[in-house]
């Protein structure tokens, strides 16, 4: 392996899509979204009119998915089929049925090889040309690429996870707010933590807790972990 590769892991609302884009884009790396891969299943198998509770159906329409992802952090693309779903994985549909196809064994499977695939591909040529990835979610420190040359376990506490999501989604952190976006944050992360183990890190993975500091500082703290294994 030539490039560098980065693995960033956390819960929802600890901040890494923002995180992990920023940093690839500052270090001319490409940018990995492995949940918008898992989201990107879900639309494809609600798209194809397969039943989620069929397990052996949703991993077969998986494994046959036509998925490409654009890595570019500056515009990072979800194409499935001629269908670019960039957008359409973010509704709520989607988020709410996510971890049903997340905790689906095989599906995992299917998906870890291809994210293995791209990381390759970055690591040594791709569209980074070789200088290397940042690839995000909830076991690329531990399953996906744990022999990654930096591995960071981003956290927050669960009120700051909660306040930032009801401010993406609702455009206000109020109690209202909290109590609509807690199914989205908190059921989601107990369902998918039944697979994956993202709320402690694992031997060798640093944990940066960013429930007090500002999204610059956090990403300063990013680059400074970045800098230190470099060095
Ligand atoms: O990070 P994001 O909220 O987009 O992830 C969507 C879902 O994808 C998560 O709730 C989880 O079910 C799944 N996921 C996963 N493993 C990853 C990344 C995401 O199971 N590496």
């Amino acid at each position: 392996m030539t490039g560098l590769v980065i693995a960033i892991d956390g819960p929802s609302g600890s901040g890494k899509s923002t995180i992990s884009r920023r940093l690839a884009a500052d270090l001319g790396l490409a940018y990995l979204d492995t949940g918008a891969m898992y989201r990107a299943a879900t639309w494809w198998c609600l798209d194809q009119g397969v039943p989620l509770a069929d397990a052996d159906a949703v991993a077969e329409a998986v494994a046959t998915m036509p998925l490409e992802m654009v890595m570019d952090p500056a515009s990072p693309a979800v194409r499935v089929g001629h269908t670019d779903v960039t957008a359409a994985i973010r509704s709520t549909e989607i988020a709410t049925a996510v971890s049903a196809v997340a905790t689906n064994l095989p599906v995992r499977a299917v998906l870890r090889d291809l994210q293995r695939g791209l990381i390759d591909v970055e690591a040594n040529g791709g569209s980074s040309g070789g200088r290397g990835i940042v690839a995000e979610g909830r076991d690329i420190t531990t399953v996906v690429a744990p022999d990654a040359h930096v591995r960071i376990l981003l956290t927050a506490s669960e009120h700051a996870r909660l306040a930032r999501r009801a401010r993406e989604v609702h455009g206000v952190d109020d109690p209202g707010a909290l109590a609509a976006t807690a199914d989205q944050v908190l059921r989601r992360d107990r369902d998918d933590s039944t697979v994956a183990t993202f709320h402690v890190a694992a031997d060798g993975v640093v944990t940066l807790d960013s429930s007090h500091l500002s999204l610059e500082e956090t990403i300063q703290a990013a680059h400074r972990l970045v800098q230190e294994v470099l060095a």
